[in-house]
C-alpha cells in the first residue's frame, strides 16, 4: 500500500507522506467548497473570496487530519512503539505502526487519541467561528464553523466500530481487556468491521440512488476499504491462531534434497531441480550446511555459463537472515516473511540442515490443521 506516496516533511521523527490519491481528493474538495458550499452559505461575495475560503478550508482540514494521526502516533511512541510514517490518502490518514500494542490498555489509548483530538479541534473550530461571527468577521466565521463541524463529523465517524477504524480498535481493546484474549478480540472486531463495511456499501448505494450524489459513492468506497482491511486482519489472525505454539520443525519440509558446492549449475538444474521438482536447494558439504541456491540466483547467471559455473561460485551463504533453528516459533517466522524477509528459510541446528520452510508449507499446515480440527 502507498508505494507511490511522497514524503513532504518530517515531524517528531515521523515521515509525513502524501499518496497521489490525496491530490485528487484535495482538488475535488477545494473545488466543491469554492463553487458550492461557500457560495451557498455566503451569497453575493466575490469569486476570489470563495476560492480563498475553499482552498484554506481544504488545507486546514488536511492539517486537522494530520493532527488526528499525530495524536495516535504520539501516544503510541509514548508506549515505546515505532511509527515510521503518516500517509494521507483518499480516505484520510494512516499512521504506519511498526508493531502491535502489547496490552489492551495501550491499544485503547492509542485508538482513542485520534478521535479525542478531532473532538477538541471541532470544539475549537465552533468556538472560533462563534467568536469571529460575533466580531462581525462573517467569512472567517463561516470557515471556522465549517472546520469545527467537519472535525466533529470526523471524530464520530472514526468511532464507528468497524475495524481497522479507530472505533473498531477501541472495540478490540475492550474485548481483549474483558476476555483476556487478543486473538478472539481481533476475530470479533474484524467480523464486525466486515459487516459494517457491507453496511456502508449498502447505505452508500441507497443514498446514491436517492440523489445523495458523491457522498453516496464515497461511502461505498469506504465500505470496500473497510471490508478489505478487516478481512485481511481476520485472515492474518486465523493464520496466527492456527500456528500458535507450533515450532518451525512441525511445519517445515524435513530432510530436503541438497547439493554439493562442487557441482556445476547445469548438473544442478538437470539432476536436482528438474529431476526432483525443487526451485530452492540447500548447499551442503560433509554434512555441514553452507547456504542455498535457488531459481533467482540461477537467473543471474547466463545460461551458456551454467556448464562451467560451480554452485560454490554463486550460492547464498546461510546467515541469521535466511536461517532459523527448528524450535523457532512459526508465528514469528511468518511475521518476518510478511515484513519483507524472503519467503523461504533454511532450518538448521548446530550447522546441520534439518529442513526448509516456505510460506506454502505454512499455508498448507494451517489449512490441514483447520480441516482436521
Ligand atoms: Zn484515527
Amino acid at each position: 500500500m502507498f508505494k507511490n506516496a511522497i514524503t513532504v516533511f518530517r515531524v517528531y521523527g515521523i515521515d509525513i507522506r502524501l499518496d497521489p490519491s490525496w491530490f485528487i481528493v484535495a482538488g475535488l474538495f477545494a473545488w466543491s467548497l469554492s463553487v458550492q458550499y461557500f457560495p451557498g452559505i455566503l451569497p453575493g461575495q466575490s469569486q476570489l473570496l470563495y476560492v480563498t475560503l475553499g482552498v484554506t478550508a481544504m488545507l486546514l482540514f488536511f492539517g486537522s487530519l494530520l493532527l488526528h494521526e499525530l495524536a495516535h502516533s504520539v501516544v503510541a511512541i509514548g508506549f515505546g512503539l515505532k511509527i515510521e510514517s503518516i500517509t494521507l490518502f483518499i480516505f484520510g490518514g494512516v499512521a504506519g505502526l511498526k508493531d502491535e500494542p502489547d496490552s489492551a490498555r495501550h491499544e485503547f489509548l492509542i485508538a482513542i487519541a485520534g478521535p479525542l483530538m478531532s473532538f477538541a479541534l471541532g470544539g475549537i473550530g465552533l468556538l472560533l467561528g462563534g467568536f469571529l461571527g460575533g466580531a462581525g468577521s462573517i467569512p472567517a466565521a463561516a470557515l471556522f464553523a465549517y472546520l469545527g463541524t467537519i472535525n466533529l463529523v470526523l471524530a464520530i465517524f472514526n468511532l464507528v466500530p468497524a475495524f481497522p477504524m479507530d472505533g473498531g480498535r477501541v472495540l478490540r481493546a475492550a474485548i481483549w481487556h474483558f476476555r483476556k484474549d487478543r486473538v478472539q478480540a481481533t476475530t470479533v472486531a474484524a467480523r464486525t468491521g466486515t459487516m459494517l463495511g457491507y453496511g456502508f456499501m449498502a447505505l452508500g448505494a441507497l443514498s446514491f440512488f436517492n440523489g445523495g450524489g458523491v457522498s453516496g459513492i464515497w461511502l461505498v468506497f469506504i465500505g470496500f476499504f473497510v471490508v478489505g482491511t478487516s478481512r485481511a486482519a481476520y485472515q492474518q489472525q486465523v493464520i496466527e491462531a492456527g500456528l500458535k505454539g507450533h515450532r518451525v520443525a512441525e511445519v517445515m519440509t524435513p530432510a530436503p534434497v541438497s547439493v554439493d558446492p562442487a557441482v556445476t549449475l547445469e548438473d544442478l538444474v538437470q539432476d536436482v531441480m528438474l529431476a526432483r521438482n525443487v526451485g530452492f536447494v540447500p548447499v551442503v558439504r560433509d554434512g555441514q550446511l553452507l547456504g542455498y541456491i535457488d531459481r533467482h540466483i540461477l537467473h543471474g547467471v547466463e545460461k551458456d555459463k551454467w556448464a562451467v559455473t560451480m554452485v560454490a561460485d554463486v550460492y547464498e551463504r546461510a546467515t541469521p537472515e535466511n536461517t532459523v533453528p527448528p524450535d523457532f516459533p512459526t508465528v514469528e517466522l511468518v511475521q518476518k516473511m510478511t515484513a519483507g524477509a524472503p519467503n523461504k528459510f533454511l532450518v538448521a541446528e548446530d550447522g546441520r540442515l534439518r529442513g526448509v520452510i516456505s510460506i506454502n508449507d505454512v499455508m498448507s499446515f494451517v489449512a490441514l490443521s483447520q480441516e482436521l480440527a
